[in-house]
Protein backbone atom coordinates (compact mmCIF):
# COMPACT_ATOMS: atom_id res chain seq x y z
CA UNK A 1 0.00 0.00 0.00
CA UNK A 2 1.21 3.58 -0.75
CA UNK A 3 2.10 5.66 2.04
CA UNK A 4 -0.20 8.80 1.36
CA UNK A 5 -3.09 6.06 0.42
CA UNK A 6 -2.12 4.56 4.06
CA UNK A 7 -2.30 7.64 5.99
CA UNK A 8 -5.78 8.81 3.91
CA UNK A 9 -6.84 5.39 5.38
CA UNK A 10 -6.08 5.65 8.95
CA UNK A 11 -7.31 9.62 8.59
CA UNK A 12 -10.62 8.32 7.56
CA UNK A 13 -10.81 5.68 10.35
CA UNK A 14 -10.18 8.12 13.09
CA UNK A 15 -12.52 10.24 11.84
CA UNK A 16 -15.30 7.05 11.90
CA UNK A 17 -13.59 6.38 15.15
CA UNK A 18 -14.09 9.49 16.82
CA UNK A 19 -17.81 9.35 15.11
CA UNK A 20 -18.29 5.77 16.76
CA UNK A 21 -17.09 7.13 20.24
CA UNK A 22 -19.13 9.94 19.88
CA UNK A 23 -22.41 7.71 19.32
CA UNK A 24 -21.31 5.72 22.36
CA UNK A 25 -20.97 8.81 24.45
CA UNK A 26 -24.56 10.08 23.59
CA UNK A 27 -26.05 6.61 23.88
CA UNK A 28 -24.80 4.58 26.41
CA UNK A 29 -23.71 5.66 30.38
CA UNK A 30 -19.82 5.56 30.80
CA UNK A 31 -20.17 3.50 33.84
CA UNK A 32 -18.36 0.36 35.66
CA UNK A 33 -19.28 -2.37 33.76
CA UNK A 34 -19.54 -4.79 37.49
CA UNK A 35 -20.36 -2.52 39.50
CA UNK A 36 -22.54 0.19 37.59
CA UNK A 37 -20.55 3.12 38.94
CA UNK A 38 -19.62 5.86 37.03
CA UNK A 39 -15.94 5.74 36.32
CA UNK A 40 -13.60 8.76 37.01
CA UNK A 41 -10.76 9.61 34.68
CA UNK A 42 -11.64 7.01 32.07
CA UNK A 43 -8.63 7.56 29.17
CA UNK A 44 -11.41 8.05 26.52
CA UNK A 45 -12.54 11.25 26.27
CA UNK A 46 -15.60 13.12 27.66
CA UNK A 47 -18.96 12.09 28.02
CA UNK A 48 -21.12 9.96 30.61
CA UNK A 49 -21.62 5.70 29.41
CA UNK A 50 -21.08 1.99 29.42
CA UNK A 51 -19.04 1.72 26.45
CA UNK A 52 -18.60 -1.22 24.40
CA UNK A 53 -14.64 -2.42 24.04
CA UNK A 54 -14.20 -2.18 20.27
CA UNK A 55 -11.86 -4.30 18.16
CA UNK A 56 -13.12 -5.79 14.91
CA UNK A 57 -12.20 -4.00 11.80
CA UNK A 58 -11.48 -0.46 13.18
CA UNK A 59 -9.47 -2.09 15.11
CA UNK A 60 -9.73 -0.04 17.90
CA UNK A 61 -9.42 -1.34 21.40
CA UNK A 62 -11.43 0.33 24.31
CA UNK A 63 -8.68 0.49 26.96
CA UNK A 64 -9.76 -1.65 30.34
CA UNK A 65 -9.98 1.25 32.46
CA UNK A 66 -12.87 3.11 30.40
CA UNK A 67 -14.78 -0.56 30.91
CA UNK A 68 -14.28 -1.18 34.61
CA UNK A 69 -13.45 1.28 37.27
CA UNK A 70 -10.67 1.13 39.08
CA UNK A 71 -11.85 -0.37 42.96
CA UNK A 72 -13.24 -3.30 40.61
CA UNK A 73 -10.22 -3.77 38.81
CA UNK A 74 -8.06 -4.14 41.82
CA UNK A 75 -10.80 -6.11 43.57
CA UNK A 76 -11.09 -8.34 41.04
CA UNK A 77 -7.60 -10.49 40.76
CA UNK A 78 -4.96 -11.22 44.05
CA UNK A 79 -1.81 -12.08 42.99
CA UNK A 80 -0.91 -16.06 41.54
CA UNK A 81 0.69 -16.99 44.40
CA UNK A 82 -2.23 -16.78 46.30
CA UNK A 83 -3.14 -20.21 45.17
CA UNK A 84 -1.75 -23.59 45.11
CA UNK A 85 -0.89 -23.83 41.77
CA UNK A 86 -1.84 -27.96 41.65
CA UNK A 87 -5.14 -27.49 43.41
CA UNK A 88 -6.12 -23.72 43.64
CA UNK A 89 -6.60 -24.36 47.41
CA UNK A 90 -4.55 -21.58 49.58
CA UNK A 91 -1.27 -21.63 49.30
CA UNK A 92 1.21 -21.56 52.28
CA UNK A 93 3.29 -18.31 52.39
CA UNK A 94 6.93 -19.61 52.58
CA UNK A 95 5.94 -21.89 48.88
CA UNK A 96 4.24 -18.63 47.70
CA UNK A 97 6.73 -16.90 45.62
CA UNK A 98 6.24 -16.17 42.00
CA UNK A 99 3.79 -18.33 40.25
CA UNK A 100 4.42 -22.02 41.74
CA UNK A 101 3.37 -21.88 45.43
CA UNK A 102 1.64 -25.03 46.77
CA UNK A 103 -0.66 -25.94 49.66
CA UNK A 104 0.47 -27.70 52.59
CA UNK A 105 -1.73 -31.20 50.63
CA UNK A 106 -0.12 -30.76 47.80
CA UNK A 107 3.44 -30.04 49.60
CA UNK A 108 2.71 -33.57 51.27
CA UNK A 109 1.13 -34.93 48.07
CA UNK A 110 -1.80 -36.18 50.54
CA UNK A 111 -5.70 -35.08 50.04
CA UNK A 112 -7.36 -35.34 47.02
CA UNK A 113 -5.23 -33.00 44.98
CA UNK A 114 -4.01 -35.72 42.58
CA UNK A 115 -5.83 -33.88 39.87
CA UNK A 116 -5.75 -35.26 36.49
CA UNK A 117 -4.81 -31.31 34.94
CA UNK A 118 -1.22 -30.31 35.66
CA UNK A 119 -2.23 -26.69 36.89
CA UNK A 120 -5.07 -24.52 37.94
CA UNK A 121 -4.77 -20.55 37.95
CA UNK A 122 -7.79 -18.96 39.13
CA UNK A 123 -8.34 -14.92 39.13
CA UNK A 124 -9.82 -14.48 43.02
CA UNK A 125 -12.00 -16.74 45.39
CA UNK A 126 -15.57 -16.96 44.16
CA UNK A 127 -16.75 -13.45 46.56
CA UNK A 128 -17.18 -10.01 46.43
CA UNK A 129 -16.41 -8.51 43.07
CA UNK A 130 -15.43 -11.61 41.39
CA UNK A 131 -18.08 -13.27 42.61
CA UNK A 132 -20.29 -10.49 41.38
CA UNK A 133 -19.05 -10.63 37.74
CA UNK A 134 -19.44 -14.58 37.77
CA UNK A 135 -22.97 -14.00 38.28
CA UNK A 136 -23.42 -11.31 36.16
CA UNK A 137 -21.83 -13.72 32.93
CA UNK A 138 -24.44 -16.71 33.83
CA UNK A 139 -27.10 -13.55 33.41
CA UNK A 140 -25.92 -11.61 30.72
CA UNK A 141 -27.34 -11.22 27.06
CA UNK A 142 -24.77 -9.21 26.00
CA UNK A 143 -20.78 -11.21 25.03
CA UNK A 144 -19.05 -7.66 25.96
CA UNK A 145 -19.04 -8.88 29.84
CA UNK A 146 -16.75 -11.76 28.67
CA UNK A 147 -14.49 -10.41 26.47
CA UNK A 148 -13.59 -7.45 29.63
CA UNK A 149 -13.79 -11.14 32.12
CA UNK A 150 -11.06 -12.64 29.90
CA UNK A 151 -8.78 -8.98 29.79
CA UNK A 152 -9.21 -8.49 33.60
CA UNK A 153 -8.11 -11.96 33.96
CA UNK A 154 -5.65 -11.88 31.31
CA UNK A 155 -3.85 -8.86 33.09
CA UNK A 156 -3.36 -10.76 36.26
CA UNK A 157 -2.76 -14.20 35.27
CA UNK A 158 -0.65 -13.84 31.89
CA UNK A 159 2.76 -14.62 33.45
CA UNK A 160 1.47 -17.93 34.57
CA UNK A 161 -0.29 -18.40 31.11
CA UNK A 162 2.70 -17.14 28.98
CA UNK A 163 4.61 -19.86 30.85
CA UNK A 164 2.33 -22.91 30.57
CA UNK A 165 2.48 -21.85 26.90
CA UNK A 166 -0.63 -23.38 25.46
CA UNK A 167 -0.97 -24.70 22.05
CA UNK A 168 -5.05 -24.09 22.36
CA UNK A 169 -8.25 -22.90 24.41
CA UNK A 170 -10.36 -25.32 25.04
CA UNK A 171 -13.78 -23.95 26.95
CA UNK A 172 -15.67 -26.75 29.82
CA UNK A 173 -18.87 -27.09 27.61
CA UNK A 174 -22.56 -25.94 29.43
CA UNK A 175 -25.19 -28.27 30.34
CA UNK A 176 -27.75 -28.42 27.78
CA UNK A 177 -30.10 -27.36 30.00
CA UNK A 178 -28.31 -24.53 31.48
CA UNK A 179 -27.67 -23.46 27.69
CA UNK A 180 -31.38 -23.31 26.89
CA UNK A 181 -31.75 -21.00 30.07
CA UNK A 182 -29.10 -18.81 29.76
CA UNK A 183 -28.47 -16.39 26.55
CA UNK A 184 -24.74 -16.26 26.39
CA UNK A 185 -22.39 -19.32 27.24
CA UNK A 186 -19.53 -17.76 29.55
CA UNK A 187 -17.23 -20.30 29.28
CA UNK A 188 -17.36 -20.53 25.38
CA UNK A 189 -17.03 -16.48 25.54
CA UNK A 190 -14.52 -16.21 27.70
CA UNK A 191 -12.31 -18.93 26.03
CA UNK A 192 -12.52 -17.05 22.64
CA UNK A 193 -11.67 -14.12 24.16
CA UNK A 194 -8.46 -15.53 26.13
CA UNK A 195 -7.51 -17.23 22.86
CA UNK A 196 -7.13 -14.03 21.07
CA UNK A 197 -5.75 -12.35 24.15
CA UNK A 198 -3.16 -15.38 23.73
CA UNK A 199 -2.64 -15.47 19.90
CA UNK A 200 -4.10 -19.81 19.71
CA UNK A 201 -6.58 -20.95 18.69
CA UNK A 202 -9.92 -21.64 20.34
CA UNK A 203 -11.31 -25.14 19.91
CA UNK A 204 -14.49 -24.30 21.11
CA UNK A 205 -16.37 -28.05 20.45
CA UNK A 206 -13.53 -30.52 21.63
CA UNK A 207 -15.13 -31.84 24.35
CA UNK A 208 -19.04 -32.31 24.58
CA UNK A 209 -21.92 -33.59 27.31
CA UNK A 210 -22.76 -36.86 26.42
CA UNK A 211 -24.99 -36.53 29.37
CA UNK A 212 -26.73 -33.85 31.49
CA UNK A 213 -25.76 -34.03 35.14
CA UNK A 214 -27.23 -33.16 38.17
CA UNK A 215 -26.34 -29.83 39.76
CA UNK A 216 -23.39 -30.52 42.39
CA UNK A 217 -25.18 -30.11 45.18
CA UNK A 218 -22.62 -31.75 47.35
CA UNK A 219 -19.67 -30.11 48.45
CA UNK A 220 -18.17 -34.05 49.18
CA UNK A 221 -15.22 -34.89 46.48
CA UNK A 222 -16.72 -38.17 45.98
CA UNK A 223 -20.14 -37.34 45.56
CA UNK A 224 -18.91 -34.13 42.72
CA UNK A 225 -16.63 -37.01 41.20
CA UNK A 226 -19.32 -39.31 40.80
CA UNK A 227 -21.43 -36.56 39.24
CA UNK A 228 -19.17 -35.88 36.25
CA UNK A 229 -18.20 -39.79 35.72
CA UNK A 230 -18.54 -40.22 32.28
CA UNK A 231 -20.41 -37.11 31.47
CA UNK A 232 -18.37 -35.69 28.65
CA UNK A 233 -16.94 -36.96 25.40
CA UNK A 234 -14.38 -35.66 22.94
CA UNK A 235 -16.22 -34.62 19.35
CA UNK A 236 -14.91 -36.65 16.55
CA UNK A 237 -15.52 -37.64 13.15
CA UNK A 238 -16.15 -33.78 12.45
CA UNK A 239 -14.28 -31.52 10.03
CA UNK A 240 -14.15 -28.70 12.80
CA UNK A 241 -13.10 -31.00 15.56
CA UNK A 242 -10.82 -33.48 14.84
CA UNK A 243 -9.62 -35.36 17.57
CA UNK A 244 -5.86 -36.30 16.19
CA UNK A 245 -5.41 -32.32 16.59
CA UNK A 246 -5.19 -32.57 20.03
CA UNK A 247 -2.70 -35.11 20.39
CA UNK A 248 1.17 -33.97 22.65
CA UNK A 249 -0.67 -30.11 22.79
CA UNK A 250 -0.88 -28.22 25.88
CA UNK A 251 -4.42 -27.67 26.24
CA UNK A 252 -5.96 -24.40 28.40
CA UNK A 253 -9.15 -25.11 29.75
CA UNK A 254 -11.42 -22.90 30.76
CA UNK A 255 -14.38 -22.39 33.00
CA UNK A 256 -16.14 -19.09 34.85
CA UNK A 257 -15.62 -20.95 38.53
CA UNK A 258 -13.78 -23.51 39.96
CA UNK A 259 -15.21 -25.29 43.03
CA UNK A 260 -14.11 -29.25 43.89
CA UNK A 261 -12.42 -29.79 40.36
CA UNK A 262 -14.48 -32.48 39.60
CA UNK A 263 -15.36 -31.47 36.49
CA UNK A 264 -11.90 -30.15 35.54
CA UNK A 265 -10.53 -33.30 36.39
CA UNK A 266 -12.84 -35.56 34.13
CA UNK A 267 -12.09 -33.45 31.15
CA UNK A 268 -8.76 -32.72 31.66
CA UNK A 269 -8.34 -37.10 31.95
CA UNK A 270 -10.71 -37.16 28.86
CA UNK A 271 -8.02 -34.65 27.24
CA UNK A 272 -5.62 -36.69 28.09
CA UNK A 273 -6.41 -40.37 27.51
CA UNK A 274 -8.37 -40.23 24.48
CA UNK A 275 -7.05 -37.07 23.21
CA UNK A 276 -3.00 -37.87 23.60
CA UNK A 277 -3.00 -33.87 25.29
CA UNK A 278 -0.04 -33.41 27.01
CA UNK A 279 -0.69 -30.84 29.53
CA UNK A 280 -3.60 -29.14 30.90
CA UNK A 281 -3.63 -25.87 33.03
CA UNK A 282 -7.15 -24.65 34.04
CA UNK A 283 -7.77 -20.98 33.77
CA UNK A 284 -10.91 -20.09 35.97
CA UNK A 285 -12.14 -16.53 37.15
CA UNK A 286 -13.28 -17.65 40.43
CA UNK A 287 -12.04 -20.69 43.08
CA UNK A 288 -15.46 -21.58 45.34
CA UNK A 289 -15.60 -24.35 47.85
CA UNK A 290 -13.17 -22.66 50.21
CA UNK A 291 -15.58 -21.59 52.92
CA UNK A 292 -15.92 -23.15 56.24
CA UNK A 293 -17.30 -27.44 56.19
CA UNK A 294 -16.31 -27.04 52.27
CA UNK A 295 -12.92 -29.02 52.68
CA UNK A 296 -12.35 -30.49 49.39
ZN1 LIG B 1 -16.73 -1.00 39.33
ZN1 LIG C 1 -2.63 -27.81 46.49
Amino acid sequence: MERGTETETNGRRSAFRRVVETAFELVYPRTCWICDERIVGAETTGGAGRVGVGGGSSGFRVPLSALVCDECRRAASVPARTFCRRCGRVAVRETARGDDALCRFCLRKTGASNFAFDEVRPMHFYRGTTRALVLQLKRTTDPTLAEIAARLYFESRRRALTAFRPDAVVPVPMNWRRRFLRSVNSPDFLASALARELGVPCWAKTVRRVRATPPQSSVDWAARRENVAGAFALSGGKKDAPIERLKGKRILLVDDAFTSGATANEIAALLKEDGGVEAVCVATLARAGLGKGRRL
